[in-house]
């Protein structure tokens, strides 16, 4: 038997949109200035075959995860006769761990280097392995503190034993160009990699880190958010186009004939008249129950609040000021153009990176291409 299943809810992701951003972020940047892409947690939760594919067919060329098997995954994804360490480039942010170091020289990834530790867990009696090494300038989070660069700074020898392809830091408060710590880690950062002694390649800037000048460019970008349409400077208009669209369907609408209260907990008061309608989309597809009386989803155009517990597979949206008539099987648009996935952040108490990760567990995503 054939089953042909109309899904609920639609997640789509433009990759030409992801292109088009790409090739806008590398236009930022000044002649010899490289840019990366980071695919880490399956790109924001997009895909990360399809957008490493995408942004390959664009010319990018290097390429940064989280963890060895995501980076198993790139490769997988892009042309079998490309090597990785010749023709592209998988970085592993977590350093030589979660697989042996024979695996990732196997493989041909580049793990970064964030402590002493991990360059222990690199070194090689026989060859000079290519690393990153990351220097920490403030964030205390991955990365060699300010002492244990020093130490490595005054033991040149050390660093010789590897092929050193970038230095790279990481800036805490990138998306506020107005924040300090952007200035002071620069010039930590330039101070820091000046005192290992040689000139190495240099990687600081994430999404937000591209806009806060070319000062910040060095040799390598790494921007992430950007590329899926996550605004890089809040506040400011967003120079990215949206790449998601996620949609779920009326299940069923309902005039009020009775008043009380709607969903979980009685959490929300009803009066006669009002019209409500049930969306196929809860928590379980990472639609936020801090959305809950804050969410808006669109039908028919129109903004709809979303009123009473976000429930595991379903929402209510009042449509009462629907002016079109809505039936089953409409669209209610989640994220999308009429709200930008920032928006629905801002709506949640979140960051856009964490909705973008949060989506699709349930929805299987397609992929679209505008151009
Ligand atoms: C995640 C990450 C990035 C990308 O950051 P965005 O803000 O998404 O552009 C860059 N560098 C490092 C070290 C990261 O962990």
């Amino acid at each position: 038997m054939t089953i042909h299943a109309k899904p609920l809810a639609r997640l789509v992701i433009d990759l030409d949109a992801v292109a088009r951003n790409y090739l806008f972020l590398q236009k930022q940047l000044q002649l010899g200035a490289d840019c990366a892409a980071v695919v880490k947690a399956d790109a924001y939760g997009l895909g990360a075959a399809e957008i490493s594919k995408t942004l390959f067919d664009q010319g990018c060329r290097h390429f940064f995860v989280a963890q060895f098997e995501e980076a198993l995954e790139v490769k997988r994804a892009l042309p079998p006769e490309k090597m990785p360490g010749n023709d592209f480039s998988v970085y592993v942010l977590d350093g030589p761990q979660g697989a042996t170091a024979e695996d990732f020289e196997t493989e041909g990834f580049v793990p970064v280097l964030n402590s002493p530790d991990d360059m222990a867990r690199w070194t090689s009696s026989t060859r000079k392995r290519p690393a990153v090494l990351h220097l920490d300038t403030g964030m205390n989070r991955l990365g060699f503190s300010a002492r244990e660069t020093e130490k490595l700074a005054a033991e040149a020898e050390a660093l010789k034993s590897f092929d050193i392809r970038y230095v790279m830091s990481h800036l805490a408060c990138a998306d506020d160009p107005n924040h300090a710590m952007n200035k002071a880690q620069l010039e930590n950062f330039k101070a820091l990699s000046a005192a290992l002694g040689r000139p190495f390649r240099l990687s600081l800037a994430n999404s937000g880190g591209m806009f806060l000048g070319e000062a910040y460019h060095f040799d390598l970008t790494r921007p992430g958010c950007a590329l899926y349409g996550i605004n890089p400077r809040p506040g400011i208009e967003n120079p990215m186009q949206g790449v998601v669209t996620f949609e779920g369907s009326v299940l069923q609408t309902r005039e009020i004939d009775r008043a009380g209260s709607v969903g979980y907990g009685a959490a929300y008061p009803v009066a006669l008249g009002q019209k409500y309608a049930i969306i196929s989309v809860g928590y379980a597809d990472g639609y936020l129950r801090s959305l809950e009386g804050r969410g808006t989803v669109v039908i028919a155009g129109e903004k709809c609040p979303v009123v009473g517990r976000v429930s595991m597979d379903s929402i209510v949206a009042d449509i009462t000021q629907v002016q079109a008539q809505v039936h089953p099987g409409d669209a209610a648009e989640i994220i999308g153009e009429h709200q930008p996935v920032d928006d629905v952040a801002q709506q949640a108490g979140t960051i856009g990176y964490e909705i973008l990760t949060g989506l699709g567990k349930r929805t299987k995503r397609s992929y679209r291409r505008t151009a």
